[in-house]
């Protein structure tokens, strides 16, 4: 599925969407460069699940985790993980392989570790079709 958008609330309800779709044991990976709308689409999907808590991006928390929602919801946020060992201090396989959901921001910083199965979530921008407008593409694997 290929999605455009044009304002970071545009974003956020896909991430809603999404969310509001979601079920225990999915995975997944949310890609971009920096400033693409990563979070804005992580806080629409934590919505989508019943999460009321303000997420955001913790710059030096690796795992956020929220259990107000409809299911535990796991935000992983890799961008600065020095080495994939961190994951394992972590016990990212009780997240990975459990009952709640997970998405993780820059999750091609830990490709060798993530499940065989994941929902791809990849953001881009294109300055020639404007400033705020965003390319999603989502992709089960
Ligand atoms: P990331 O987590 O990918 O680094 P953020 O979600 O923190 O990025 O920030 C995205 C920024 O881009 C926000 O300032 C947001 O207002 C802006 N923005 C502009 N247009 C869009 C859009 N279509 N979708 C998402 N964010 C957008
Ligand atoms: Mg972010």
């Amino acid at each position: 599925m290929i999605r455009e958008t044009n304002s970071p609330e545009e974003t956020y309800r896909l991430g809603e969407e999404l969310g509001s779709k979601a079920r225990p044991g999915e995975v997944y990976c949310l890609n971009g460069d920096l400033g693409v709308g990563k979070t804005v689409f992580t806080q629409g999907f934590a919505a989508g699940l019943g999460i009321a808590e303000p997420v955001n991006s913790p710059t030096f928390t690796i795992l956020q985790e929220y259990n107000d929602g409809n299911m535990p919801f796991y935000h992983f946020d890799v961008y600065r993980i020095g080495d994939v060992s961190e994951m394992d201090e972590i016990g990212y396989e009780d997240c990975f392989y459990g009952e709640g959901v997970c998405l993780i921001e820059w999750s091609n910083l830990i490709r060798e570790i993530l499940p065989e199965h994941t929902v791809e979530v990849t953001i881009e921008k294109n300055l020639e079709k404007g400033f705020d407008y965003r390319k999603i593409t989502v992709e089960s694997r």
